[in-house]
């Protein structure tokens, strides 16, 4: 069955207004610094092959936060690397506040941008006919393949890109956590044929395992508060909920059934539990980091 949605992420200053609001109201960018501090210096560590320029490439960077605290643990690991940084983020919005936050960021003189407004694929078409050859040293795909149409192969091109001692992090949901249970459960209804937007890092590590490809894993505790998703007509609510069916006010657009279940299982164990009055959803993540 075709989803009868529109897709946030189609509506790219939407997408941005709920994605901020659901930073602000998750633990997802803490989850993911505590990782960048306590794991990931140590993966950075052994990157590079002592060159003094190591190449980084960001996909689906966003407004650039957890880009810039990766690259500056990957400036503490090797201070006296220069650093090549492509970005690739379609979105002008998301890509606008990026460059602002990298302007006002001091000491940022070790980097250089290259800034690709474009989808992982367009970038791929792109890189083919630049035939530039050049290989990567650090290439991140943090929660952005549910927007590609094949996960799979993007995560091989990217990967082909690795230098031999190079690494690919990807940051997905966890095949576990509340998300997973909401898309087993509603697929047909919410999840967009035209996008892998259903697929988590169990899917991931299924096809890593099939392709015998090398890979450590991690798993990023992280929760995020819904309550306001039960109050019918609250805006944040209502964000909140785009945010997480994907689909563009998605109050207004479900038939009463769909929305009754939808929310009935957001607040199902499996998915939540109450914490001092406010109603926290499993949002957890699992990082893999990929041989070449
Ligand atoms: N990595 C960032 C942002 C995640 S949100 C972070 O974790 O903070 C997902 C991002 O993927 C958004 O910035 C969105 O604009 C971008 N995106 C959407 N479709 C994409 C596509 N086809 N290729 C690459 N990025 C895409």
């Amino acid at each position: 069955m075709t989803a009868p949605f529109r897709s946030l992420v189609k509506d790219y200053p939407r997408y941005l207004k709920s994605f901020e609001l659901f930073l602000d109201r998750s633990s997802e960018h803490q989850c993911m610094q505590d990782f960048i501090h306590n794991t990931l210096p140590d993966i950075l560590g052994s990157i590079g092959g002592g060159r003094s320029i190591f190449n980084v490439m960001g996909v689906g960077s966003g407004t650039g936060e957890i880009d810039l605290e990766m690259l500056a643990q990957l400036h503490m690991k090797h201070p006296q690397v220069k650093v090549n940084n492509e970005v690739v983020e379609p979105s002008t919005d998301m890509l606008h506040k990026y460059k602002v936050l990298a302007s006002k960021t001091p000491n940022l003189d070790y980097i250089n941008f290259s800034w690709n407004k474009m989808t992982a694929s367009e970038f791929e078409k792109h890189w083919q006919e630049r035939k530039l050859g050049k290989k990567m040293d650090f290439i991140h795909l943090i929660q952005m393949l549910y927007y590609v149409k094949d996960p799979e192969t993007t995560v091989s091109f990217f990967r082909s890109l690795l230098d031999e001692d190079g690494k690919l992090l990807i940051i997905q949901v966890s095949g576990e956590g509340g998300w997973a249970k909401l898309i087993r459960t509603y697929r047909a209804a919410l999840c967009n044929p035209e996008i892998s937007q259903c697929v988590t890092m169990g899917d991931i590590k299924t096809f890593l395992d099939t392709k015998d490809i090398q890979y450590s894993n991690y798993v990023l505790q992280s929760h995020m508060d819904i309550t306001e998703c039960f109050t019918e007509g609250d805006e944040v609510g209502e964000l909140l909920l785009d945010f997480l069916t994907e689909v563009v006010e998605f109050s207004k657009n479900a038939p009463e059934d769909l929305k009754k279940g939808v929310l009935d299982l957001l607040r199902h164990p499996d998915c939540s539990k109450e914490v001092d009055g406010r109603i926290m959803f499993n949002s957890s993540m699992e990082v893999v980091v990929v041989e070449p």
